[in-house]
């Protein structure tokens, strides 16, 4: 993709704090960073979203991402880390080439992912179960 600046990254044509690489992804700080040490994943090959990403992908992005979340507990001192990963602008993807972003989280930083919603119903329950199960 030619103006995607995530493919740009990978081609070496953009800058970036490169933390690790596999034959399939790298991963690189964010220059936005939501916390100190914000990282994103993400495979060389352009693809916008994870339903996309080849079993091999996944699956190095996967240990990648574990490997990230390891090294900013340990390196930076974090309390914990969120994997968070958005696909489509309802989601409030940005950049569409699929990324991971592995986010450092410190005691009380506040940061929320979303609100907790109320309770849902027995029968709420039941129905999404069903509709899901259908494509699993
Ligand atoms: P998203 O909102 O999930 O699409 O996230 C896109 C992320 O890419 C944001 O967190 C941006 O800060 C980050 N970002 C955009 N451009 C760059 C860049 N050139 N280098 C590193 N991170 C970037
Ligand atoms: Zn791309």
């Amino acid at each position: 993709m030619e103006n995607c600046i995530f493919c740009k990254i990978v081609k070496g044509e953009m800058p970036a704090f490169k933390v690790v690489e596999g034959p399939h992804s790298i991963a690189f700080l964010d220059i936005f960073p939501v916390s100190k040490g914000h990282v994103l994943v993400i495979p060389k090959r352009h693809v916008k979203q994870l339903l996309e990403l080849s079993e091999e992908e996944l699956l190095e992005i996967g240990k990648i991402a574990q490997k990230i979340g390891k090294a900013v507990l340990a390196g930076l001192n974090c309390d914990g880390f969120s994997l968070v990963q958005r696909n489509g602008v309802a989601a409030g993807q940005i950049v569409p080439h699929v990324h991971f972003h592995v986010v450092p989280r410190f005691k009380g930083d506040s940061l929320s992912v979303w609100p907790s919603g109320p309770k849902a119903e027995q029968g709420e329950l039941e129905s999404v179960l069903l509709a899901l199960k259908k494509f699993v």
